[in-house]
């Protein structure tokens, strides 16, 4: 379990260094301060930071989000027995399932991405997701990742929204929410902290952060991209946030190589095997659910692909190419700092 969370404790983060510059002098003339909690919570660390006048408010504001992300693990947790998705899933094929109205929102959210990623990201890609084990570093066997792929398919995802149902059309389908279900509860999050009277702060559930307001200085969040060939705590680029999202996905969380080729857990749904033009793919957006869908969904379509998409939906990303050149949207430009001194180039 411990090695399972120290995988997933990853690549996007908030600079701790600056954080504990932050708390240090960012006093503003209102006497607000920045506090920060973390815990382990959807088998990540997921960190809480807010701005407030008082540490008891900091302290109910902290609390009631992480509770809300918890009260969101419970409905979307792939392997819990009782949550809305397992649920969704062991009915696949049989009956439509009722489910809660944010199971319905999160499900509504994913076939949206699906469709404008053009199924490069794909929540019904679990059949393909459970063959593969990256602690036994074995390829699942070709016949068996075959028998997968006809399962997968957002397409085959029915949602009655007046009656609150799920149904999955084939037998054996099954819905894995792991590539959006963060971004998700960290939006949900910010609302309630929001909700409780606090003007900003950040929900950071690993590789997927949610911003709101501004530091008690007056000035944006600052935050930092980690070099995917570095270690933690090495950033590679660094931008400015206020209201928005930013996540990343990448081929070093989870992974194994055999024969020089690197196999990792954002799979291809057309294939069943992990894309290899891509090494990392961040995304900036108004919304943690678009970042953290887009950002895997980017992973898959690669870096032509996924710049020209983000261009044309007016968003903003940075995608780093197997090839070792860094790509970027043209808004991008300017906007972002890239380190000098690494092993990545400018691809444009
Ligand atoms: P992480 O969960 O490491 O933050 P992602 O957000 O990219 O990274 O999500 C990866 C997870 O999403 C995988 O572990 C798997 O559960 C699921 N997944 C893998 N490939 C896809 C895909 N093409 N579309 C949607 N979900 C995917
Ligand atoms: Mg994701």
């Amino acid at each position: 379990m411990l090695n399972k969370i120290r995988r997933s404790i990853r690549f996007v983060f908030i600079i701790p260094t600056l954080i504990f510059f932050l708390t240090a002098t960012s006093c503003s003339r209102q006497g607000d301060k920045i506090y920060k909690d973390t815990r382990i919570l959807m088998a990540t660390a997921v960190s809480i930071t807010v701005v407030s006048p008082t540490e008891q408010k900091a302290k109910e504001a902290i609390d009631a989000g992480f509770n809300e992300i918890k009260r969101i693990d419970d409905l979307l947790n792939l392997f819990s027995d009782k949550s809305d998705i397992s649920l969704i899933n062991s009915n696949a094929g049989l009956r439509p399932v009722k489910v809660s109205k944010d199971t319905i929102e999160v499900i509504e959210d994913a076939i949206e991405i699906s469709r404008l990623t053009g199924g490069a990201f794909d929540p019904t890609v679990g059949p393909v997701k459970v063959l593969w084990n990256f602690d036994s570093k074995v390829i699942p066997p070709g016949a068996e990742i075959k028998k997968a792929l006809p399962l997968v398919g957002y397409k085959n995802i029915e949602v009655k929204k007046d009656s609150n149902e799920v149904f999955l059309k084939k037998k054996g389908m099954m819905i894995d929410l792991g590539a959006i279900a963060k971004g998700f509860a960290a939006d949900k999050a910010v609302q309630v902290i929001k909700a409780m009277g606090i003007k900003a702060g950040i929900v950071a559930a690993s590789g997927d952060i949610r911003a709101f307001g501004l530091r008690p200085d007056g000035k944006l969040w600052h935050i930092g991209i980690r070099n995917p060939r570095g270690g933690r705590k090495d950033a590679l680029a660094t931008l400015y946030l206020s209201n928005g999202a930013i996540s990343t996905s990448g081929d070093y969380e989870q992974f194994f190589i055999l024969n020089g080729r690197r196999y990792c857990h954002i799979f291809d749904p057309k294939t069943g095997y992990s894309p290899t033009d891509t090494i990392s793919a961040s995304v900036i957006a108004p919304d943690g659910y678009k970042t953290d869908s887009l950002a895997t969904g980017l992973f898959v379509l690669g870096h032509k692909k996924g710049i020209r998409l983000l261009e044309k939906l007016g968003l903003d990303g940075m995608i780093i190419g197997s090839d070792h050149k860094i790509y970027l949207t043209k808004t991008l430009r300017g906007k972002i700092e890239i380190k000098g001194d690494n092993q990545f180039n400018n691809g444009g």
